[in-house]
């Protein structure tokens, strides 16, 4: 589950990160209410506009504004809120922008240079371990710097057993290169950082970028944080912070049928049981030529309500042009999938595209029986292959 900006500095509030402060508004006037607040207790002069989206990039695609007084405030707010805010990481029409934040300036002028670093934590797969990635190239062309130059991106990977270490943190901040105060804020940074990382069972913390401002201190100024769904039982308060709105809106039906359904760029709607089988019948997909258009897993208990929903969903996405639906029948009988198959089709009529039905497992054979009389426009297949090929043919 993705959050907010705002939300993922609250969570780093809590652990103890200094976070670069702000106040959420819906609209223009809020947005001045919310800076004239933000003044009142930061002392901030100058105020930025952020759009509040699940992407980020925001920078780039002017979601990041800088105001310099109270009219700029109203007016760089009315600009965002509203727009479709493209950038690198949002679909091609951009996300629409419901709220900003209004953030205090934290790039002040002062005593020192401000310099911006990247640091994000997240688990690496390969090793199984958690991993903090930085580097002294942080800010918005981070990307560039990954692509470019993968020698400025370092990693510190945490042993699971010992948890993070005091000289890890250390070593970090020496290789970061900042020294006096802010080296020791830099290591309390990644400490609590780090914890906060674990303490909500985040899959992701992105900070970039962290700020060492004018003044030697070591800021927050962005996060990206995913958190792991399996885990929110965990962590109610969190589960509070999901926003539908920013997700797909299939995605979010599916979820909420108990359906496990993730939308892909393909032609070939997929309803599966199992997520290994779905993951198997995604790749004969693509041996056949085929492209998957979704994973769907229906789960253990395929019966027909579920059948049917499942097929309501594939059915809303318009580049599906044949379903696969692939079921291994253990403890439910294929027969009884099949007559789902069937009493679905009926009850939602006018079915365009081609479906074909792979049953394997308890009474198979019966199962086939069914489609095969059933006079509808249902393809069966007992063998994946022969199914894949079925896809194949009716795409030709
Ligand atoms: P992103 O583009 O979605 O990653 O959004 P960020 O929150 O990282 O902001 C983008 C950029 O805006 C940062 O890299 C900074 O250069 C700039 N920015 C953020 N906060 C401030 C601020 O307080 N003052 C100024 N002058 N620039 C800021
Ligand atoms: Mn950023």
């Amino acid at each position: 589950m993705n959050l907010h900006e705002y939300q993922g500095k609250s969570i780093l509030q809590k652990f103890g990160v200094t976070i670069q402060r702000g106040l959420v508004a819906y609209n223009a006037d809020e947005a001045v209410d919310a800076a004239k607040r933000l003044s009142a207790e930061t002392g901030t002069k100058w105020w930025v506009v952020k759009a509040q989206i699940h992407a980020g990039g925001r920078g780039k695609g002017g979601g990041v504004k800088l105001a310099k007084n109270i009219d700029e405030v109203r007016e760089k707010s009315a600009a965002i809120i509203g727009m479709m805010l493209k950038s690198p990481q949002t679909p091609p029409q951009g996300k629409k922008v419901h709220k900003v934040l209004i953030a205090e300036d934290v790039y002040y002028p002062g005593a020192s240079e401000t310099k911006e670093y990247y640091m994000s934590v997240l688990l690496d797969r390969a090793t199984g371990k958690n991993v903090i990635v930085y580097s002294t190239e942080g800010g918005m062309d981070i990307e560039e710097v990954a692509e470019h130059h993968a020698d400025k991106i370092l990693k510190e990977s945490v042993d699971p057993r010992v948890g993070l270490r005091p000289f890890q943190c250390n070593k970090i901040a020496t290789a970061l290169g900042v020294t006096g105060a802010a080296k020791k804020s830099m290591v309390k940074f990644i400490a609590d950082l780090y914890r906060a990382y674990e303490g909500c069972d985040a899959a992701m913390f992105e900070i970039n970028p962290v700020l060492k401002t004018s003044d030697d201190k070591i800021i927050a100024v962005d996060a990206k944080v995913r958190l792991d769904g399996n885990a929110l039982y965990r962590h109610p308060d969190y589960a509070e912070m999901r926003d539908k709105t920013e997700e797909d809106p299939i995605e979010v039906e599916a979820g909420e049928a108990g359906l496990n359904y993730v939308k892909l760029d393909g032609n070939v709607g997929c309803m599966v049981n199992g997520a290994g089988l779905a993951m198997a019948t995604m790749d004969i997909i693509q041996l056949s030529g085929g492209q998957p258009a979704n994973f769907l897993d229906v789960g253990g208990t395929a019966d027909a309500a579920r059948v049917e929903k499942g097929f309501r969903i594939i059915l809303k996405d318009p580049s599906v042009k044949a379903i696969l639906v692939n079921i291994f029948g253990g403890i439910v009988r294929c027969d009884r999938v099949a007559q789902g198959v069937i009493d679905a089709y009926q009850s939602i009529g006018d079915i365009k595209v081609p479906i074909i039905v792979r049953l394997q497992g308890t009474n198979a054979v019966e199962a086939k029986e069914l489609i095969d009389k059933s006079g509808l426009k249902v393809l069966s297949a007992v063998a994946l292959q022969e199914a894949a090929d079925r896809v194949k043919e009716v795409l030709a």
